[in-house]
């Protein structure tokens, strides 16, 4: 019989999907995820569009189901060190960092973090706010235990300390807990690394990083959610002020020679999900839709931005900004921009105009996980000329990489939304069992 256990890396949704998938077909699954806990980025979004509903009321059930699923081995706050092999027989060497806490003891009760006097930007609030440095990354963290982050204890860094140990009730805290090595043998490997978002500070002219109002479309979700920094208020950076008007800015970094040539695919929907969402939690508020044009192919997805323009008072402007500058004393962002106007005679001109908002939201290119590259070259994986997993048969082979028995789903091969990585997930889980099995049936064959 063939090896039927499976390394999938990436605790995404589309990991989460695959891994929920195989298991429910008797696969022995491990599940590699780096952070503490599963869930990637759809973790961090308030609504999905376009149906607006919760992300994470749909996530977490998936991810308790996975981690409490018979078949399925989390292994989170891990990372692949090694893999050798071939096709149906890999050795996949994972490391597991020490998170300095005893998870078969700690019941997520949170006493620890609550003492901790050691506070650090928060990466689950990209950067608005703070955590400890004893955590839980959000509340419906799955596995629910805490995780000391070395960088930051002052224990691990200074030597003193100590209050988790002396509060946890549990005996939980333990600071002799080593790197792990954990040594798997598998038929196959299935990768969901999904994306990093794209640093927009590189685009000078848009001030983000120097100018307070200017934020980018994820630290706009958390911003918008309530179990966000500002529990839901939208409130900007500078002044903690409501905004009358925003601008979101489409293509940023994306389709943009200079940066990233590629469609980044969500963003035109995830702006007007955005738009919508300000104008259900403040009926005054008024929002501007830069784009270059709009992307929405999906199912509803051209209704959707028709509601928005119809009944949540969207604006669309045809225009990519060539600048954003600063109002001293409002510190509201000025947005500058080609506009087309019409003279007498009726030919088009272009004159350049700008917009005064209270806050500028930038939706900025996705890119492969950093770490991408890294596991690309462990893996002996080509990547496509944007960096992405290379897919040598779109047509008829959409999951298979260039390494027979090493498949991809997910953001990690190209930029899709949710609905597409978990329609893909469930692909790679089928192609899978399909490779497992026919082993199974060759060997009964022969
Ligand atoms: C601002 C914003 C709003 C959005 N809104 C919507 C929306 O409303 N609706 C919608 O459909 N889509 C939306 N999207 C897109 C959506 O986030 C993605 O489609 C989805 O997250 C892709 O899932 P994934 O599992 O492929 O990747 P991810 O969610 O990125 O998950 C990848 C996981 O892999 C882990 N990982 C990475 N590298 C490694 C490694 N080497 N080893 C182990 N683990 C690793 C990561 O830590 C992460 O947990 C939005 C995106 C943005 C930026
Ligand atoms: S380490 Fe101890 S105090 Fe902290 S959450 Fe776990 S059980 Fe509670
Ligand atoms: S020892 Fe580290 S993690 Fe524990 S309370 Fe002190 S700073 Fe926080």
């Amino acid at each position: 019989m063939s090896n039927r256990s499976v390394v999938v890396v990436g605790g995404g949704i589309a990991g989460i999907q695959a891994s929920i998938d195989l298991a429910n077909m008797g696969f022995r699954v491990y599940l590699v995820e780096q952070t503490p806990s599963i869930g990637g980025r759809m973790a961090q979004l308030d609504k999905t569009f376009p149906t607006n509903d919760c992300s994470m009321c749909i996530l977490a059930p998936k991810m308790i189901e996975c981690a409490g699923h018979e078949n399925v081995e989390l292994l989170t706050y891990s990372e692949l060190a090694e893999v050798r092999g071939t096709e149906d027989d890999f050795k996949v060497t994972v490391r597991r960092k020490p998170r300095y806490v005893d998870l078969t003891r700690c019941t997520g009760c949170g006493d620890c973090t609550e003492k901790c006097p050691r506070r650090v930007p928060d990466e689950f609030n990209v950067g608005l706010g703070k955590r400890k440095a004893i955590y839980l990354p959000f509340p419906q963290a799955v596995p629910r235990k805490v995780t000391i982050d070395e960088e930051a204890c002052l224990y691990l860094t200074k030597g003193r300390c100590r209050v988790c140990e002396e509060v946890c009730q549990a005996g939980a805290i333990d600071f002799e807990q080593q790197e792990e090595i954990l040594e798997l043998e598998v038929g196959a490997l299935l990768l969901a690394t999904g994306f990093d978002p794209f640093d927009p500070a590189s685009l000078e002219e848009y001030g983000y990083g120097k100018i307070e109002n200017v934020i980018t479309g994820l630290e706009y979700e958390r911003l918008i959610c309530a179990s966000g920094p500002t529990g839901g208020h939208l409130e900007r950076p500078s002044d903690g002020k409501v905004p009358g008007a925003v601008a979101f800015i489409q293509c940023v970094g994306s389709r943009d020679v200079n940066y990233k040539p590629y469609c980044s695919s969500v963003c035109c929907m995830h702006a007007t999900k955005e738009a919508i969402l300000a104008n259900e939690h403040y009926p005054d508020l008024k929002s501007f839709i830069f784009y270059t044009d709009m992307r929405a192919v999906g199912k509803q997805f051209q209704e959707y931005i028709i509601r928005a323009r119809d009944e949540y008072d969207v604006s669309y402007v045809r225009s990519r900004p060539g600048k954003i500058t600063v109002d001293e004393e409002t510190s509201n962002p000025i947005v500058w921009y080609d506009e087309t106007v019409y003279s007498e005679a009726g030919d088009p001109v272009r004159r350049v105009t700008s917009l005064e908002v209270d806050l500028v939201v930038l939706c900025q290119a996705l890119v492969p996980h950093t770490d991408h590259q890294e596991m690309a070259q462990k893996l002996g994986l080509e990547l496509d000329e944007s960096g992405f997993i290379a897919i040598e048969d779109r047509l008829f082979h959409p999951v298979d990489t260039s390494v027979a028995g090493v498949f991809a789903c997910g953001f990690c091969q190209g930029p899709q939304d949710i609905p597409d990585s978990v329609i893909q997930a469930s692909a790679a889980a089928a192609r899978v069992a399909e490779i497992l099995s026919l082993e199974d049936r060759e060997l009964e064959h022969a």
